[in-house]
């Protein structure tokens, strides 16, 4: 590809419900990916599309005898309002499935020309033998996919893993005209048009969660080389969510959303979770990996308001070559987030030392590398402000003034004590008091 210039597709939500914490590991892996290489130097194309058209769309919009673009668009908007909650950056193109459905049939007539399509009772089919290597990225042969393959009840079909490239007119009205009659295309042909009408017939990295990678992305791939599209040079699929030992599905009724999450814990804890994590490995999500990644968080956010509040002018801080070198050198080992992210809790223990001898200077300096590694990922620091302490906490606070005030200091190192039980330090300066966590 140009030099400087990375490609890379995404395959987006079909948008039928509202996004759950699978949905957002994924777009937080792809999003550190992205903000990682941007702020090594390149220049990121990302295409990341919106599947507006499915059948579990259809399914809520007759169940809610609505119109399926109805469900589609209120689903996209929530969609993107959650994310922009998780601080994921917006795809630099979002194309909808709806919008390519010309390009789609022409693929699919290409597919038909060349003999690796046929036409079944009920749609246009993909015939994977013509593939010699289909199974590829499944690191399975076709033998075993087959053999592993639900019985597909469909005679017609030549093999149980060729799958539907254009579906006839079936229970719906949602159709679009092609030479086959009235119809919809299958999910597998979207992301092969869009992705090469935005990035070219060859690009750098098609990603997604490891569910992708069989059957979505193997039936990609094997279209695209069917009409000898060089198609993604990198695979990446981010491992699953596990809720408990058991991986998050909607079926295991242990379903939670995004929402749900980010009601009770802050956005950027999800996001530390996720990092702290390596993205090919599951990820557990519990009550206790979330309070954990919220408490480290808040170690992090307590060690920089420390840092701001000593007065250290941070404006003017190189940053700590060593340090950007060892975060670099992990990242670079196939986004080596745990590693790097543990280094970067390592710098913090660190500005606190320094803090603690008194060295302002080099503190500010492994302050700031901090900051701004971890900025890299999409994590950015922050000085809470008083308004954001607990309830209980602030009243203790306002206690303490008033007591202060009337010159009762033995109330007021009563609750500063009480303060610290509770984690919080109590510091009297020039401004008035200043609490920290511990
Ligand atoms: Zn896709």
């Amino acid at each position: 590809m140009a030099p400087g210039q990375f490609s890379m597709y995404v395959c987006g939500p079909t948008v039928y419900d509202l996004a759950h914490l699978g949905h957002g590991r994924y777009a937080l892996v792809f999003d550190v990916l992205r903000r990682y290489l941007e702020w090594r130097g390149l220049k990121v194309r990302h295409v990341s599309n919106i599947t507006d058209v499915d059948d579990k769309i259809l399914d809520r919009a007759e169940a809610e005898h609505r119109s399926p673009s109805e469900v589609a668009e209120e689903f996209e908007e929530k969609w993107f309002s959650t994310m922009d909650r998780l601080g994921v950056l917006r795809p630099s193109y979002t194309p909808h499935a709806t919008e390519y459905v010309d390009k789609m049939i022409s693929l699919v007539e290409s597919l038909l020309k060349v003999d690796a399509a046929y036409i079944g009772e009920d749609g246009v089919y993909f015939d994977t033998s013509k593939v010699s290597d289909y199974g590829l990225l499944a690191r399975q042969s076709l033998d075993s996919l087959k053999a592993g393959a639900r019985v597909a009840g469909k005679d017609f079909k030549r093999s149980p893993v060729d799958f539907v490239l254009w579906k006839f007119f079936d229970r719906s009205s949602w159709t679009w005209d092609s030479p086959w009659g009235p119809g919809r295309p299958g999910w597998h042909t979207e992301c092969v048009v869009m992705s090469v009408d935005l990035l070219g017939e060859e690009f750098d990295l098609h990603g997604g969660g490891l569910d992708l990678s069989f059957p979505h992305h193997e039936n990609e791939r094997a279209q695209a080389c069917v009409v000898h599209y060089k198609f993604s040079r990198h695979w990446v699929h981010n491992g699953f969510v596990m809720v408990g030992s058991e991986k998050m599905s909607k079926s295991l009724g242990n379903f939670t959303t995004l929402d749900d999450l980010l009601r009770s814990t802050d956005p950027r804890a999800y996001r530390l979770l996720v990092l702290q994590s390596h993205y090919r490995s599951p990820l557990d999500v519990n009550p206790q990996t979330v309070a954990e990644a919220s408490r480290a968080l808040v170690r992090l956010d307590s060690t920089y308001q420390r840092v701001v509040e000593s007065g250290i002018d941070l404006a003017t801080g190189g940053l700590d070559k060593a340090e950007v070198d060892r975060f670099v050198e992990a990242m670079d080992n196939d986004l080596d987030t745990p590693t790097a992210s543990a280094r970067l809790f390592e710098l913090r223990s660190r500005v606190n030392q320094l803090l603690d001898d008194g060295k302002l200077s080099e503190a500010g300096t492994a302050c700031v590398t901090m900051e701004h590694l971890f900025s890299s990922l999409g994590l950015f620091l922050s000085v809470p402000e008083s308004s954001e302490l607990p309830t209980h906490v602030r009243d203790l606070v306002e206690q303490r003034e008033v007591a202060r005030m009337e010159k009762n200091f033995a109330l007021s190192d009563r609750i500063r004590n009480d303060l610290l039980a509770l984690g919080y330090a109590l510091e009297d300066t020039s401004l008035g008091q200043k609490v920290r966590r511990i």
